[in-house]
């Protein structure tokens, strides 16, 4: 059984002038039981409102929804198993942690004992033990939020939606909550169905993202596959660093392709299917997996399996960013392409120099080739 499936949801909702806008396009994922699956895009794109929906607080305006395998057509927020985790927190300034824990079960009429037992267990797992007795204001941005999770941990939720609960949080402190989030969600073995526009959030802490843009999901799949498999231009270019190029196909021979770029820089990519001479395509080069090496480099053929592609170019700017030096590279007259060389060693600290003639190579399996515009 999944534990979440939407099937072809859409939510319009009244715009200017009365017209209908569609702020969720036929929607349709199935996210398994235990998971930790984000829902990843820009702002607007409909993030917040598909959480919604889930968690009952907007119904669709098509399509169903499934819980635990359970229709939720006709099922309020309360009576659904899931909570929900805000990015500003929403605590009850006037409790305690403990009170602001204990007030989900109070309500339900749970035995004193009982729910003295489960917070304190609850804020063992958020580690705030300690802390039961301080007032929100008291507590910093991050244990704040820690309270607002030990809420919603603490009624056992089968699936737990969470809206950017980081977003408010300083880089340092949010990239600490990332590891910890997900160690809890393993440990706790909830689903979690997660919001954020931050992609480098997503990579890190999911199993499987949903990209959306506009109202869709684009893609869906693992950080690996979402980042080195991306099937359309938005995703390419909206995950990590990427050079995309924009060319035409000028032959086909078995299963590579020799793509052209502004009539300047050939490129050979491998291609399975039949494609049309002409047919315009982009192609997406990480900056990663691009090389540099001095102009009068010689391309050592046989040594690699896939066919590398290679170009004279001249080195534009140079920036030095720890593990990273990052090169913006000019290819003929009006293409730069970025590439990101690794630090490993002491001697390729800037190696090369603004104004440096170089030669960038690529290896033909690290292209990515996409017929979208
Ligand atoms: P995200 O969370 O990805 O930033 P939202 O789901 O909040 O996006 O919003 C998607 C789109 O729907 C936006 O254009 C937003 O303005 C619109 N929208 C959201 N809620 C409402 C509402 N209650 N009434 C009208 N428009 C809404
Ligand atoms: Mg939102």
């Amino acid at each position: 059984m999944k534990a979440v499936e939407l099937v072809n949801v859409s939510k319009s909702f009244k715009g200017t002038q009365n017209r209908e806008f569609l702020a969720v396009e036929q929607i349709n994922v199935e996210i398994a039981q235990g998971e930790f699956f984000s829902l990843l895009g820009p702002s607007g794109c409909g993030k917040t409102t598909t959480l919604r929906m889930i968690a009952g607080f907007e119904l669709p305006t098509f399509g169903e929804i499934y819980i635990e395998g359970q229709a939720m057509e006709k099922r309020p927020p309360f009576h659904r198993p899931v909570n929900t985790v805000f990015q500003n927190y929403a605590l009850f300034p006037h409790l305690t942690v403990a009170e602001n824990v204990a007030f989900g079960l109070e309500m339900e009429k749970i035995p004193r004992a009982k729910i003295r037992t489960q917070v304190t267990e609850v804020l063992e797992m958020v580690k705030l033990v300690g802390y039961e007795k301080r007032y929100p204001r008291q507590l910093s941005g991050g244990q704040q939020q820690r309270v607002a999770l030990a809420r919603a941990l603490v009624k056992k939720p089968k699936v737990l939606l969470l809206d950017e609960p980081l977003g408010a949080l300083d880089l340092k402190l949010r990239k600490q909550m990332q590891l910890e989030l997900k160690q809890m969600q393993q440990q706790v073995g909830i689903t979690f169905i997660y919001v954020t526009h931050d992609q480098e959030e997503a990579l890190t802490m999911s199993d499987r993202i949903a990209v959306m843009n506009k109202g869709k999901i684009l893609q869906v799949g693992t950080p690996v596959e979402i980042y080195e498999e991306p099937t359309s231009h938005f995703v390419a270019d909206f995950i990590g660093e990427t050079n995309i190029l924009r060319g035409r196909v000028v032959k086909q021979q078995e299963d590579e392709l020799l793509v052209l770029i502004d009539n300047q820089l050939m490129i050979t990519v491998p291609y399975g299917e039949k494609i049309a001479i002409d047919q315009a395509v982009n192609l997406v080069i990480r900056p990663e997996k691009a090389t540099l090496y001095p102009a009068n480099h010689e391309d050592q053929f046989g040594t690699r399996s896939a066919p590398q592609s290679s170009w004279l170019g001249k080195v534009e700017e140079v920036v030095y960013i720890g593990t990273d030096t990052r090169y913006v590279v000019r290819l003929g007259e009006q293409h730069l392409i970025t590439i990101r060389q690794q630090n490993i060693h002491r001697s390729y600290l800037q190696q090369y120099q603004a104004g440096e003639a170089v030669k960038v190579s690529v290896s033909a399996d690290s292209i990515r080739l996409l017929l979208d515009y």
